[in-house]
């Protein structure tokens, strides 16, 4: 059967019994069109579908996936540490191991606590900010991204959305009334909510370099005049570091610029591909957390010891190998000799770019927030993601998503999907 065929067929049957055929929904290739791929394997930076059709991959599972997929040592060691048990809801030696190593290289999280998603170290994190603070209202960021908190389903990016109201049915509009949005990029937007709404304000949420409406880059010292406004109003500056984690240094994006956030939470590629995430930060507010504390939070799964088992693994490969410095330079040659290109041919094209994660925006304004994001011609962006497929290489099946670099990307691969892009960027515009 051809592998179009195929992935229809199974499209299909996955329809029946889940929702939208998918587990999570940019999955399903709706706003690209078609049926989506069912990937059956990853090696390297690799995917194999189910028809056994090989793709060179940047989705890189939304992020996770810093050192390729299936790393051998990885696998070996996890699968060792399987024989002693796959969860004992007790402590365990290695969780404080853990946890003293993500401290090491995030200095701002005093202490943390280890869940099992993004979306739980965000809505652990937001529960602990008003419940310290005693305050209500949370300010986050148009297009900005936080997992499925019911707070923060507020203009959360990937379309959807709607003035002032919830993005989801179900977030009931009393609670998202707490919630705020404003434009990134603009200091101004912040300081008239505070000004408005600062003694209310429990935390302002942030991915520091958003990626979830495509990557945006802050502008020269947009965060450091946030953290200020923030701090002036005793609000909490809460980073949202669950994709730029681990993947711009090792230290996230705080260990770049030095800053120090007073709530942390990580996730994706902390567990290397286990359901491992962590919220964490100021030891003051961290202790309000329960038992000691009157802020509930807890879960079952919470540092299950294959998870972090995985994760000990991915942190001690970015103690031994260092490995932020010659990707990211691997990866800005890259990013440079393509917009070279689309500079030449004259493309309506923007590329986002830094570190090893980037977004080609299909417009000719230079996208800095959500607003100019959306400019972006969504069908023209669908015609290249569809032509890239063809050519054997996979992306995030949405305009408005980052897409990711791995240390098993050589630059021979990269040269590769260069042309692959050119094509498709020929294909698309
Ligand atoms: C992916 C993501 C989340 C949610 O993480 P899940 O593990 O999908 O729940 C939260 N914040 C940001 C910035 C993310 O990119």
């Amino acid at each position: 059967m051809k592998t179009q065929d195929r992935m229809a067929a199974l499209f299909h049957e996955a329809e029946q019994v889940i929702p939208s055929g998918v587990n999570s929904p940019v999955r399903a290739f709706k706003s690209v069109g078609g049926s989506p791929v069912f990937m059956a394997k990853g090696k390297g930076p690799w995917l194999w579908d189910e028809n056994g059709t090989r793709y060179l991959d940047f989705c890189a599972s939304w992020g996770p996936m810093l050192f390729g997929h299936a790393p051998a040592a990885l696998i070996t060691r996890v699968a060792r540490e399987l024989r002693n048990g796959t969860s004992f809801g007790t402590a365990t030696a290695k969780e404080v191991e853990l946890a003293f190593k993500i401290r090491h290289l995030y200095p701002s999280m005093e202490k943390l606590r280890l869940v099992s998603s993004g979306t739980e170290a965000v809505m652990s994190a937001v529960r602990l900010a008003r419940g310290a603070t005693g305050r209500k209202k949370i300010i986050k960021i148009d297009g900005g991204y936080h997992g499925h908190v019911d707070s923060l389903l507020v203009k959360a990016g990937s379309g959807l959305a709607t003035f002032g109201t919830a993005d989801s049915a179900g977030v009931p509009e009393e609670l998202a009334a707490l919630t705020i949005s404003i434009p990134f990029n603009d200091v101004t937007a912040l300081s008239e909510a505070m000004q408005h709404d600062g003694g209310q304000v429990a935390a302002v949420i942030l991915e520091p370099v958003p990626a979830n409406m495509g990557v945006v880059l802050p502008e020269k010292n947009y965060l450091a005049r946030i953290e200020e406004l923030v701090h002036a109003h005793k609000a909490l500056l809460i980073f949202d570091e669950v994709i730029t984690g681990f993947r711009l240094s090792a230290g996230g994006l705080q260990q770049v610029f030095g800053m120090k956030p007073d709530l942390t939470c990580l996730g994706k590629i902390l567990g290397g591909g286990f359901p491992l995430a962590a919220f964490g930060g100021r030891k003051d507010l961290m202790d309000h957390l329960a038992p000691k504390g009157p802020v509930y939070q807890a879960g079952t799964l919470s540092g299950n010891p294959a998870a972090v088992t995985a994760a000990l693994w991915m942190l001690e490969q970015m103690e031994k190998k260092q490995p932020h410095a010659a990707l990211n330079k691997r990866a800005g040659v890259f990013f440079k000799k393509l917009q070279r290109q689309i500079t030449q041919r004259g493309l309506p094209v923007q590329l986002n770019a830094t570190g090893s994660m980037f977004t080609l925006f299909f417009t000719s304004t230079p996208v800095t927030d959500y607003r100019s994001a959306k400019t972006s011609d969504t069908q023209r962006y669908a015609r290249f993601f569809h032509s890239c497929l063809e050519q054997g290489l996979y992306l995030a099946p949405s305009q408005f998503e980052a897409n990711f670099i791995s240390t098993t990307h050589t630059a021979a691969h990269l040269e590769k999907a260069l042309e692959i892009f050119l094509t498709a960027l020929e294909a698309a515009v």
